[in-house]
C-alpha cells in the first residue's frame, strides 16, 4: 500500500490498509472490499472502486524488488490483464472527462498498453513517444531528453511534428511516476509542441518519490 498514492484518498473510499494499518484475511478482505464498494456507491463515489481494483491486484500479484521497484509484469507493463487496463481507462475517463481531451500520449513501451484502453474510452488516437531514432521515422521532431530510472540511462524522446500540434488537448497516460523524468519529458514535448496539457493519468505513483509533489507544483493535474 505504501506504493499507492489512491485516488480515493480523502473522498470516503480509501483501502483499509490507507486507514488503519491493518490488513485483513483473505475471506474478511473479500467481506471488506464489499463493503467500501457499497459505501463508495452511497458516497456516489463508486467510479473511484476502479483504483481499488488495482490496488488490490498489486497486492495480490506485485513483487516488491530492492531499490524501490514494485515489479508488476503479470498484469501490467508485461504479461497485461485487459479487463484491468479496461478499468483504468475507464477512471481516467471519469477523472478526466470535459477536459477535452484529443490526444492521449505516453512513452514507449510501458506505457503503451494503459494509453491505448485510454484512447479506446475516450475515442482519440494515442501517440507514443519514442526512445531512439529508428531508421523508418522521418520528418520533423519535437525532442526532450529523459532519465530513465530503470535502465539507468538518458534517453531522448521524440514525437512527429505530425501528430502533435497547437490544436491538440492532451491526456499523458503512464504506468508509474517516480521521480518524473518521463512525465517532465512529455510534458516539455507538449510545451513545445504548442499543445495543451489536460493532466496526466497514473497508473501507479510511487509517492515516496518527488516525481508527482514536482509535477504538481509545476502546475499539471496528476490523478494516480
Ligand atoms: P520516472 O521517470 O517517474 O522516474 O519513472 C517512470 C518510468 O520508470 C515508468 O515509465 C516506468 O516504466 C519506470 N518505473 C519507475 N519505477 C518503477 C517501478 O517501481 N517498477 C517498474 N516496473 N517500473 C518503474
Amino acid at each position: 500500500a505504501a506504493f499507492c498514492k489512491s485516488a480515493n484518498a480523502g473522498r470516503g473510499a480509501r483501502s483499509l490498509r490507507e486507514m488503519t494499518g491493518y490488513t485483513l484475511g483473505k475471506r474478511r478482505r473479500a467481506r471488506y472490499n464489499l463493503r467500501t464498494a457499497g459505501a463508495a456507491r452511497r458516497a456516489g463515489t463508486w467510479g473511484c472502486a476502479d483504483m481499488e481494483l488495482l490496488e488490490r491486484r498489486i497486492r495480490a500479484d506485485g513483487e516488491v524488488l530492492p531499490g524501490g521497484i514494485l515489479k508488476v509484469d503479470g498484469f501490467l507493463n508485461h504479461q497485461m490483464d485487459p479487463q484491468l487496463l479496461m478499468e483504468l481507462g475507464r477512471e481516467f475517463h471519469r477523472l478526466f472527462a470535459g477536459e477535452g481531451v484529443n490526444k492521449i500520449l505516453t512513452i514507449e513501451a510501458s506505457g503503451i498498453g494503459p494509453a491505448c484502453f485510454a484512447g479506446l474510452v475516450f475515442g482519440c488516437p494515442v501517440l507514443f513517444a519514442k526512445k531512439n531514432r529508428t531508421r523508418n521515422l522521418s520528418g520533423e521532431f519535437w525532442t526532450s531528453t529523459v532519465f530513465s530510472f530503470t535502465h539507468h540511462v538518458e534517453n531522448t524522446i521524440l514525437v512527429s511534428k505530425k501528430y502533435l500540434g497547437p490544436g491538440d488537448r492532451v491526456l499523458i497516460v503512464d504506468d508509474f511516476l517516480a521521480n518524473g523524468a518521463a512525465l517532465d519529458g512529455l510534458i516539455t514535448l507538449c510545451e513545445k509542441a504548442g499543445a495543451s496539457v489536460a493532466g496526466a493519468g497514473i497508473c501507479i505513483e510511487k509517492a515516496f518519490q518527488p516525481g508527482g509533489g514536482r509535477i504538481r507544483a509545476r502546475g499539471v493535474r496528476v490523478e494516480s
